[in-house]
């Protein structure tokens, strides 16, 4: 799409510091200063679209309408195939309790619902990433990534976040919280979409 460029400051529509330092670290070499939505005082917006895409556009238009910006957003999530996709879009979701975040929790529901589902091995998955790029007026770009697995049991490893030690992908005989950093990010569903993002904004 034509009209949107990547200018001196780009807003990360994200609360999350993590994903700001990530998206932030990716971004400088195109002389890019990220400045993230907390910094900016935005509220989080609902995520209540019904696929990674629309979440994302959801976000970034709210805060490139908000602060007269360009803005960028991310979402994220695991498909499990035998689970018909799910969590999906409540890959978050299925992690919250009382008490803030519990990825174990969560991964351990996935395993107790392949369990259920009496799913042959193996138990095919994909993580997706949308990226959404909104200016102010009200239009956006969409970069989508994904990578394939399958989901393992137990656990295994101990980087990364997440769901990464239940997600061992094609051509691996290690989980993503078993990869050394470098070597997920290249070929995860983040880094697919932001070779996306990063070429259609080298093609302006
Ligand atoms: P979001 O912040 O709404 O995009 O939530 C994304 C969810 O998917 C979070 O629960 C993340 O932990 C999970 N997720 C996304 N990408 C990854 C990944 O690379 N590894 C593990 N979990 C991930």
């Amino acid at each position: 799409m034509s009209g949107i460029a990547i200018g001196a400051r780009l807003l990360v529509a994200t609360h999350n510091r993590g994903k700001l330092e990530e998206i932030a670290h990716l971004l400088e070499p195109y002389g890019v200063t990220c400045v993230g939505a907390q910094e900016m005082g935005l509220s989080v917006p609902e995520e209540t679209a019904d696929s990674f895409a629309g979440n994302a556009r959801l976000k970034a238009l709210a805060a490139a309408r908000a602060i007269g910006l360009p803005a960028l957003a991310d979402d994220s999530g695991l498909c499990v195939e035998a689970l018909g996709g799910s969590p999906g879009v409540h890959t978050a979701d299925w992690a919250e309790t009382p008490l803030g975040r519990d990825f174990e929790l969560a991964m351990r529901r996935v395993h107790r619902e392949l369990e259920s589902s009496g799913a042959p091995e193996p138990h095919r998955a994909h993580f997706c990433c949308a990226l959404v790029l909104a200016s102010p007026d009200g239009r956006s770009e969409v970069f989508e990534g994904d990578v394939a697995g399958r989901i393992v049991w137990p656990m295994r490893g101990d980087k990364g976040h997440g769901y990464d030690p239940i997600f061992q992908p094609d051509g691996y005989d290690v989980t993503f919280a078993e990869m050394d950093r470098w070597e997920k990010n290249r070929i995860s569903h983040r880094g697919a979409a932001f070779d996306k993002l990063i070429a259609a904004v080298e093609a302006r």
